[in-house]
């Protein structure tokens, strides 16, 4: 099943000065409407990876800013967190909600780095779905800023800060019109795939998680059910998943299925791995834009309206 030219998905997509030139958006058939914004600030899996023959994707790790109307939600605190802290606080007092898929580090690490947190004037409010009932988004974060890890604590942020622990299965409704419906993913210690929905528009969240090769992850369908723009954990090709099975991420391949079963507009392959340079993402772009040609590889600074 190929989804193509002939969908009526609604997105305009948009290329900054700054972004990379091998990335291909589509553009010609897309219409627009109001209402989700998505700017990728991270699209690396497990590590930073600062080596020039991986710029021109990204090397900051999860981070993707969503505008709902005027509302900043973020989905995880990645590396790729401190640059979008540096365009907010820019722009005067900050009031954000942080969606933690999970709380391995390549997902939390941005978030001392992220200014507006302490500033006294910043509201956050912080989302964490796979820690209950044995732990808490305080306690976790707690942890990874303590001695001898880190140099200074949680109290070192002066923002408002509420944490709020959900259990993965919940709807979350953080604001008027703004809908989020989450599942629990198949990862090591768990993980939270999220659907928002606002003013008639969707998008998924989905990263961090593995398949059972042969069949179709159930929660994965049920929150990719029709969006416009599906973000799927892509970290392997399915050659390397044979020796990577129980690591807790998917392949390609997978989010392509995924996506034509789901009947998703468009398909985010996300979460690259660390030893996927420019030139292989190229490749893997190709090769999945072959077989579904409504298919973008995440790029730090691509961004897509819908
Ligand atoms: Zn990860
Ligand atoms: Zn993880």
């Amino acid at each position: 099943m190929t989804h193509g030219h002939e969908s009526s998905t609604a997105v305009i997509a948009e290329r900054l000065p700054s972004e990379p030139t091998g990335t291909e958006f589509p553009s010609a058939h897309w219409r627009a409407k109001s209402g989700i914004s998505v700017r990728f600030w991270g699209v690396r899996g497990s590590l930073a990876c600062p080596q020039p023959e991986l710029a021109r994707y990204g090397g900051n790790t999860s981070c993707v800013e969503m505008r709902c109307g005027d509302r900043l939600l973020v989905f995880d605190a990645g590396t790729g967190l401190r640059a979008l802290g540096a365009l907010v606080e820019a722009g005067g007092p900050t009031d954000a909600d942080i969606f933690f898929s999970h709380f391995h580090i390549d997902h939390v690490y941005g978030l001392p780095f992220f200014a507006p947190i302490y500033e006294p004037a910043t509201r956050l409010r912080l989302w964490g779905g796979n820690l209950l009932p044995a732990r808490r988004i305080e306690q976790a974060i707690g942890q990874m800023m303590s001695e001898p890890l880190f140099p200074i604590g949680l109290d070192a942020f002066k923002a408002g800060i509420e944490f709020h622990d959900f259990h993965a299965g919940d709807v979350l409704k953080p604001h008027p019109g703004v809908v989020l419906r989450t599942a629990p993913l198949n990862h090591p210690g768990g993980a939270t795939g999220y659907r928002l929905e606002y003013a008639g528009s969707s998008v998924a969240y989905i990263t961090d998680t593995e398949h059972c090769p042969g069949s179709l992850d159930r929660n994965v369908l049920e929150l990719a059910r029709g969006v416009d723009l599906m973000i799927y954990d892509c970290n392997y090709t399915e050659q390397e998943y044979a020796a990577h099975r129980d690591w807790g991420h998917s392949t390609w391949q997978q989010g392509v299925r995924l996506a034509n079963a789901a009947d998703a507009k468009l398909l985010a392959l996300f979460h690259h791995d660390p030893a996927h340079d420019d030139a292989m993402l190229d490749r893997i772009g190709s090769e999945a834009k072959s077989q579904r040609a409504a298919t973008v590889v995440a790029a730090e600074g691509m961004r897509l309206r819908f």
